[in-house]
């Protein structure tokens, strides 16, 4: 192979669809290198002034897909103290996040965010409203609050976005995003953005979008024969522990040669300098390295030298690997046919390839896509567990040891083994040089790394128990005096890798309106916790039933004793005979 094809400018992809040069600048400041698909789609439809309907989900680059054409909308339009733009988000988690990346985005633009949502501090929300924001980033709970109070006015809006509408429709906000909407002037500009478009939602959008462009990411199939036969393995991790449990798999796996994708050129950075610091021969491939960097980090994977290269998208489009035993997401690829495109450089000419992908429980979704893109199956694949990891290692050391042995170069070690022969028994010694030189080469003190079930089975159960009164729940409550103590949680058997579950008493029930929705809207927007750790709910007429993970129920229980339900302080404690 001679010099690889510099990438392409990454300005030019995103200046191609027509965003200010303010914007351009905060994404390629950032490291993305080019727009990803929805992105591509729906900026231009976005800044004609069209709605939009799309399906897309976490992970494909959505939030920029909408934020970039709304600050340029903010920049264009005479500014006034009332909230220009209204994104509703599911949960307080979603909301910070956008309302963080509508702040980077908009840097250079001088554009004010707030983020509201359940459990912040009421006055703080007050001020900044009062004060005067162009975006507000709400769940719809509190968004609607403020709305009743007077403090929040929407009769500016231009744009409103419904972000991740499926979840918001799951925790039963249908009525609350009627409202909120209804309080947006109808010629209004709106898109909305979904995983999944059920029937419920199809009439939200008929009442609330007019004439949308619908785009969708990832429906195409790919051609039979395109795609190579390669073992794929999923892995869901928390975000956080992702680098611990790439690193672990990269020992367990032993790869020869191995590409790791990363999103943007400071994750590619990031990643190769924390594998090199663990003792890993990483390179890293982004488009803003030089040719001739690019080159040598090329010539050290083919020499042997490397083994690990980290890139993006971009800088690996153009390149030619020989032999590339293992591919990996590390971050997940924003459309599944990106996924296509990336394995496919693993397994080439009847080799076996393996394709690795790291997937945050929020992204899990994209696991079933690209199996329904690619006609094959996915494995969910657990991180090696520490007691795995050091008997690999100390395969690993036999390893070594074998070889040493048959190498040069003993004569000086033989004599230490001679003088310590005199006192002790030859195993003894070494046992005892391994201990020393594993000691030297691995840091034992390993945490476990909870994996979590690909698919994540609360969900289903909750879509049945928000449909109250008709969902199973609320029927078998009623019907069972409110313990339903018969029926599982849905799910429970994919459930139980996930951990133990407990069953949390809440002293409030059907009688004070309270709902399915309410209860887990105010679980994850209280706390920073996943919609995983909570399994099914049962509203009955005077009281009602969370089962929740177990290692996380003393801190739902305080998050719900601090909080109002339906208006109410409510008496929330571990369900008797589980204490
Ligand atoms: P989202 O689907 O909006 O949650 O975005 C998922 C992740 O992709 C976020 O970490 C974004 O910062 C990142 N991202 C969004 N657009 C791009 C892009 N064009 N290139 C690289 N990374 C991106």
């Amino acid at each position: 192979m001679t010099a690889e094809p510099p990438p392409p400018d990454a300005a030019a992809g995103f200046a191609a669809l027509g965003l200010r040069p303010e914007l351009i600048r905060a994404v390629t400041e950032l490291g993305y290198e080019e727009p990803t698909s929805i992105q591509r789609e729906a900026i231009p439809i976005l800044l004609s002034g069209r709605d939009l309907l799309g399906l897309a989900a976490t992970g494909t680059g959505k939030t920029a897909a909408f934020a970039l054409p709304l600050l340029q909308g903010l920049r264009d339009a005479p500014s006034s103290p009332l909230p220009a733009a209204l994104v509703l988000v599911p949960t307080r988690e979603l909301a910070i996040q956008v309302a963080e990346a509508v702040h980077r985005y908009g840097r250079d633009l001088g554009v004010s965010v707030l983020p509201i949502y359940g459990g912040s501090s009421m006055g703080q929300q007050l001020r900044a409203l009062r004060r005067g924001v162009d975006v507000v980033v709400a769940t719809p709970g509190r968004a609607l609050d403020h709305l009743g109070r007077g403090t929040l006015r929407l009769d500016e809006v231009r744009l409103a976005v419904l972000d991740e509408a499926d979840e918001m429709l799951d925790m039963g906000f249908a009525e609350d995003l009627d409202a909120l909407l209804s309080a947006t002037p109808p010629q209004r500009q709106m898109a909305l953005f979904s995983a999944t478009f059920p029937r419920r939602l199809r009439d939200i959008a008929d009442r609330a979008l007019r004439d949308p462009v619908r785009i969708e990411v990832g429906r195409e199939q790919a051609a039979p024969g395109e795609m190579p036969r390669i073992r794929q393995l999923v892995f869901v991790v928390r975000r956080h522990d992702k680098r611990a449990a790439l690193c672990r798999v990269l020992d367990m796996e032993a790869p020869q040669t191995a590409l790791v994708f990363c999103r943007t050129r400071l994750d590619v950075e990031d990643l190769t300098e924390a594998l090199g610091s663990r003792g890993y021969a990483a390179e890293a491939l982004h488009g803003g390295l030089t040719q001739s960097h690019r080159d040598r980090a090329m010539q050290r994977l083919r020499a042997g030298t490397a083994d690990v290269i980290v890139a993006t998208d971009v800088a690996a489009r153009g390149i030619d690997i020989q032999h590339l035993t293992h591919v990996v997401n590390y971050d997940a690829p924003a459309a599944p046919e990106q996924y296509t495109h990336r394995i496919g450089r693993t397994g080439r000419a009847g080799r076996e390839g393996t394709a690795i992908t790291f997937l945050e429980p929020r992204e899990r979704r994209l696991a079933h896509r690209i199996e329904q893109l690619t006609g094959q199956p996915i494995e969910s694949a657990q991180v090696p567990s520490a007691a795995a990891l050091r008997a690999r290692r100390l395969d690993v050391l036999r390893e070594q040891v074998r070889g040493a042995a048959s190498a040069e170069g003993l004569e000086p070690f033989r004599a230490i083994c001679d003088s310590l022969s005199e006192d002790l028994p030859p195993l003894d010694i070494a046992a005892a040089a391994l201990k020393a030189l594993h000691a030297a080469s691995w840091n034992d003190d390993l945490e476990e790394i909870p994996s979590y079930a690909l698919t994540p089975p609360p969900r289903a159960a909750r879509r049945d128990e928000s449909r109250a009164p008709h969902g199973r729940a609320s029927r078998g409550a009623r019907e069972g005096g409110g313990t339903d103590a018969g029926a599982g949680r849905g799910g429970d058997r994919a459930d139980a890798r996930d951990g133990e579950w407990t069953r949390l008493f809440i002293g409030l029930g059907r009688r004070a309106r309270l709902r399915a929705g309410d209860l887990l809207g105010a679980i994850l927007n209280e706390t920073n916790l996943s919609r995983d750790v909570v399994g099914r709910i049962e509203i009955a007429f005077n009281v009602s039933f969370v089962e929740v993970r177990a290692d996380v129920a003393e801190q739902v229980i305080a998050a719900l004793r601090s909080t109002n339900l339906r208006g109410h302080r409510v008496n929330v404690r571990l369900d008797r005979g589980q204490r």
